[in-house]
């Protein structure tokens, strides 16, 4: 909670949620689409699937049987005792032309005067009737063999010239009790014709007026014969997945009929039809769909949530500029005119020469002195913050020491020490040469025993050292005070930065000594050091390298180096 007291957090948090929970719920809603018509695809598939093997079996077998309905019962009786050929080669011409899987018709009659007992065949490369065809005699001695079984439809097949072929004859007899068998019709199908030139023509046919839903792949169809061998595809490899599956049995007549079939024993070839899409399961079509649909989401997403951030860290950084400004300006304002107003009225009170004691005086006088140096210190912070910013500031470095330096820089704040009862001891090493902007050093160090006093409100003792090591003179003013938590340690250091107090009552500050500070040792090759623990205490230390051999004069730096300092200063 303590952490939402802070007004950029507050805003921060407030921006996050005006933005994300909108976002998430368009992406929330995006996702629910997204399976939603997934979903619906899928059913579109499934039912594209089923409807296809429905309708092609349907009309699979709604084909095959046609020779029998529109040739083999339109020829009649009358017409075959006696033979009326001229009746029936219309009958048997027609049949030819519609059904491509039949190569012939027959036809068969000993109630007849010419050709009696002939088998007369009609095919589609004499278009007319040939008697003596190799194959009569073995249609008439099947028929025959068949007739006593006393069925109407009788189904043989053998194999002519090394192919398989299926013969179905439509028997007649004198009497209803049929005990004669007086003439037939017939047809043959090759197997061949019925695989090669019918089964691929029909199934193309059908299935290019399929549509299915635009961007999934074709739906396809396989047709597997009844010892399991593929059919259809006639080339290339038949799919090994498939959704649905249909059987039909390979009839030429109204499968209804099966009990009327001679010979009564016969088993009917089973054939199977499969619809599918290619080798994939419709899961698999739905999820190779749906992912990169998915991903992208996840990816815009991801740029947004990205995007917010950034919108709401820049906001909530701008918030916070503006809160430090706001209290820069009013911090600026008091410590102008806190020293101003006591300068002024010691000054006045000297003036008027009302005091007795020259004791008092001179403690007037100091106060006065020493007010004014606040006043010297926080103008030069200012001018020099000013020139930062504009990157004018310059360092002029000549060999000086460091301990004298500090000598001088702790002489002139004798007084404040003195006035606010701060016990200062000091560590100095006699002699520490280094490379220096004497005035920006001091400014420096200045700063840190200033704050050094303004945030120690109990414990008195500051302790000031001087020494060298590894390369560098190192100059650390150390404090009993308030400290700072570890987190803060890198941002003590950056403009108008200040660490808020509980009740905001603490010592008032601009937040640019440090900032300062910390541009003075970068433009001096070295860097600050901060050590500090809340209420234990802080201890800033002034890395300065270490004056070896000859004098570099005027040498000038503007401070804007590289970050390495940061590693150290924040360890
Ligand atoms: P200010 O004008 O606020 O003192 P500085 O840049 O000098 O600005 O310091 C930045 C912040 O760092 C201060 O507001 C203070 O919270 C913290 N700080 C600096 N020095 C000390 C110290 N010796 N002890 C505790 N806190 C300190």
């Amino acid at each position: 909670m303590e952490f939402f007291k802070d007004r950029s957090v507050r805003f921060a948090a407030g921006l996050t949620v005006a933005i994300a929970i909108p976002v998430a719920v368009l992406f929330y809603f995006q996702f629910r689409s997204i399976s939603a018509l997934s979903q619906s695809s899928a059913v579109v598939l499934r039912q594209l699937s089923q409807e296809t093997a429905n309708g092609l079996t349907q009309g699979l077998q709604v084909s095959l049987r046609a020779p029998f309905s529109n040739v083999m019962l339109r020829v009649s009786q009358a017409q075959t005792e006696p033979l009326d050929l001229a009746l029936i080669a219309p009958t048997f011409e027609q049949g030819l032309a519609t059904e491509p899987f039949v190569s012939r018709f027959y036809i068969w009659s000993d109630q007849t005067v010419q050709h009696r007992d002939e088998v007369l065949a009609y095919d589609r490369e004499t278009h007319g009737f040939t008697a003596d065809v190799p194959e009569g005699a073995f249609i008439v001695r099947r028929a025959r063999e068949l007739a006593p079984q006393k069925h109407a439809i009788s189904l043989f097949d053998t194999t002519i010239d090394g192919k398989h072929t299926y013969f179905q004859a439509q028997l007649r007899w004198k009497t209803p009790a049929r005990e004669r068998l007086t003439s037939f019709v017939a047809l043959r199908v090759d197997d061949d014709r019925l695989r090669r030139a019918f089964l691929p023509a029909f199934i193309a046919s059908h299935v290019k007026s399929v549509e299915g839903p635009t961007g999934f792949p074709p739906l396809t169809v396989t047709i597997l014969d009844g010892a399991n061998r593929v059919v259809y595809p006639t080339q290339g490899p038949a799919p090994t997945r498939y959704v649905d599956e249909r059987q039909f049995p390979l009839a030429f007549f109204e499968t209804e009929l099966q009990p009327y079939i001679a010979p009564e024993d016969r088993k009917l070839e089973i054939w199977r039809l499969r619809t599918g899409y290619a080798d994939q399961s419709i899961a698999d079509i739905i999820a190779a769909r749906e992912r990169p649909q998915r991903a992208l989401m996840a990816l815009l997403a991801g740029v947004m949530a990205l995007g917010v951030f950034f919108v709401v860290r820049a906001a909530a950084r701008e918030v916070r500029v503006a809160d430090m400004k706001s209290n820069f300006v009013s911090s600026v304002s008091h410590d102008l005119k806190t020293p101003l107003a006591l300068i002024q009225l010691f000054a006045e009170t000297l003036e008027l020469g009302r005091l007795k004691s020259t004791e008092r005086a001179n403690e007037y006088y100091r106060i006065i002195n020493s007010e004014a140096r606040k006043l010297t210190r926080l103008i030069n912070n200012l001018l020099d913050f000013s020139r930062i910013e504009a990157g004018l500031r310059r360092y002029k470095r000549e060999p000086a020491n460091l301990t004298e330096l500090t000598r001088q820089v702790l002489d002139s704040l004798e007084s404040q020490f003195r006035h606010n009862k701060f016990n200062v001891s000091l560590h100095l090493d006699d002699y520490v040469p280094v490379v220096i902007d004497k005035e920006a050093a001091q400014q420096a160090l200045e700063n840190l025993l200033s704050n050094a006093m303004k945030y120690s409100p109990d414990n008195r003792e500051i302790s000031v050292r001087v020494a060298r090591d590894d390369g560098y003179g190192i100059v650390s003013v150390t404090d009993q005070g308030i400290g700072i938590p570890p987190r803060l340690h890198r941002r003590v250091f950056r403009k108008f930065f200040r660490v808020q107090t509980d009740a905001g009552t603490g010592p008032q500050g601009t937040g640019l000594g440090l900032a300062i500070v910390d541009h003075v040792m970068r433009g001096h090759n070295g860097f600050v050091r901060v050590d500090s623990e809340p209420g234990r205490g802080s201890t800033f230390s002034l890395y300065f390298p270490l004056y070896a051999g000859e004098t570099h004069g005027d040498e000038t730096d503007t401070g804007d180096r590289g970050r390495t300092a940061d590693v150290a200063r924040s360890a």
